[in-house]
């Protein structure tokens, strides 16, 4: 039996610890299975194991490619996203900085070859990635474990994205004193994205050749379909590392994230150089991102039990999002600015300030309890929420904010997504792009979610989903 590539086998175990040749499997259904009863622990010897041991490649012609179920459309979704995400990321760059600003105009207005390629950009990419690759190896902050492999390994991660923040601060401060024209970043910005673009290619192309070396334990389970186009967009290996250093923890958030906020930076300083002052809403929209950016540094460890780490491969899905969608779409409202400069009344900035502070509140409320619950459950800010079992052994909370909406987390983030686009006025659709993608977003990952605790906790995730009966928005949906 090829344990490890069954999706039969997913949707009702739980494979919570596997080492030294023996599998450690739970039933994730209270009693479902015939002949297995609730609870019921089964140990597969070595010999159930040696169908892992082959070379990754070997093991692919034993499995049939359709036993892994497709996320994003399957194989046209991979087909497709590649070639559209892209470019949707050029057209919303590009329109950002035209004067209309109108997602609307069709045919866009194509820019010439100079507008798209500068080598300054790709100096300046590269450079960027080379400095917080160097920040990361760092002996800087505490070293974490990640949760624990289907080898029985935990891999550890250095935690320190915050210090990585603090320092490029520090050297920008630096760059500003000594009269660095940062503004000659709105210049660049589709070169940038070109190259943010061209770099997420060629890396993924890296990721997915090096992924065939690698032993079977270490490929995501639904990265590795057989189908070299799925496979490649949705990433083969779970954890790709050079030694000790971890490329998908690496990108995460670090260049990319960072890197949004410096962007931002840049667009105030353009703001500057054209008005002689940054205006009340370009100050806004700089403060809540770089407010929700630092968060994320600050509680980078709570990453390394999010799905991208323990669930995704990491392929183009990922480094194209963590290297261009999220510096290059997540800012749009700073560039939007620069060239739709907006007045701002102070009652309208409080609200928006008020806004942005409650689903921040809401935010990091939800998710430090959810991490605070995982990481020690008789800790006195949870011990006294109410919670139901599970097969696994893990409990989960029905009350408290977890059982105001199944994703409350969500919720929040939502709350500040709207609250960054409001400084840029009513006028235009495009700096509302980013809320409007980002509910999408939300809601396709807190399906993808659904599915999977449907599959981990079985008749019990039916039993929270009745409690609490309500996903993201109380009430509506
Ligand atoms: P979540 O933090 O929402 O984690 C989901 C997991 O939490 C589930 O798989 C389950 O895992 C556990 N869980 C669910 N319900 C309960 C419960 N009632 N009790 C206890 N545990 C529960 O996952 P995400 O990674 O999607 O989100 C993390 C944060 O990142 C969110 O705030 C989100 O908004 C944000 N985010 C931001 C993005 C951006 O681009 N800006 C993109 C994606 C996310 P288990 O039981 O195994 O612990």
């Amino acid at each position: 039996m090829a344990a490890e590539g069954s999706d039969w086998l997913r949707g009702r175990f739980v494979i919570f610890n596997v080492c030294r040749g023996r599998f450690h499997l739970q039933a994730a259904g209270q009693g479902a299975l015939i002949g297995i009863p609730s609870q019921s622990q089964l140990h597969l010897h070595a010999l159930h194991r040696r169908p892992i041991m082959r070379s990754n490649s070997q093991a692919l012609k034993h499995r049939s490619s359709h036993d892994t179920e497709r996320e994003f459309g399957g194989t046209l979704g991979a087909l497709c996203i590649p070639v559209f995400l892209p470019l949707t990321v050029l057209f919303l760059v590009g329109v950002s900085r035209s004067p209309d600003a109108s997602v609307l105009q069709w045919p866009p207005p194509l820019p010439s070859t100079e507008q798209l390629w500068d080598p300054l950009a790709l100096v300046l990419l590269l450079g960027w990635v080379a400095l917080h690759a160097l920040l990361y190896v760092m002996p800087l902050g505490k070293v974490s474990e990640g949760l624990v492999l289907r080898d029985g390994a935990r891999l550890k991660y250095p935690i320190n994205g915050f210090y990585g923040l603090c320092v490029s601060s520090v050297l920008l401060m630096l760059l500003l004193g000594l009269g660095a024209p940062l503004g000659y970043l709105f210049e660049l910005l589709l070169p940038l994205a070109v190259c943010a673009i061209a770099v997420s290619f060629l890396f993924s192309v890296y990721l997915y050749i090096r992924s065939f070396w690698v032993p079977s334990h270490a490929l995501a389970l639904g990265g590795n379909t057989g189908n070299p186009v799925y496979d490649f967009f949705i990433g083969r290996e779970l954890n790709p590392r050079i030694g000790d250093f971890d490329l998908k923890y690496f990108c995460e958030l670090r260049p990319g994230l960072i890197g949004w906020v410096v962007i931002n930076l840049g667009m105030l300083m353009k703001e500057v150089e054209l008005r002689g002052s940054p205006s009340l809403a370009m100050i806004l929209v700089n403060s809540f991102q770089l407010l929700y950016v630092a968060d994320a540094l600050w509680n980078e460890e709570a990453v390394l039990t999010t799905m991208d780490i323990v669930h995704d491969g990491f392929g183009f899905m990922l480094v194209f999002g963590d290297l261009a969608w999220v510096p290059f779409t997540y800012g749009l409202q700073a560039s939007f600015l620069v060239v739709h400069p907006q007045s701002l009344s102070s009652l309208g900035a409080a609200t928006i300030i008020a806004l942005n502070g409650i689903g921040y509140y809401v935010f990091r409320k939800s998710n430090s309890q959810k991490n605070q619950f995982r990481r020690d459950p008789t800790h006195p800010s949870v011990a006294g929420l109410e919670t139901i079992a599970t097969a696994t052994g893990k409990r989960l909370l029905v009350s408290g904010w977890w059982g105001l909406v199944r994703h409350p987390n969500y919720l929040g983030d939502l709350l500040m997504a709207l609250a960054w686009s409001l400084p840029c006025g009513f006028s235009h659709l495009l700096p509302y792009f980013y809320v409007v993608y980002f509910a999408v977003l939300l809601i396709h990952r807190e399906a993808r979610d659904e599915r999977l605790c449907r599959a981990k906790y079985g008749l019990a995730w039916d039993t929270y989903c009745r409690r609490v009966p309500y996903r993201i928005f109380p009430y509506i949906y």
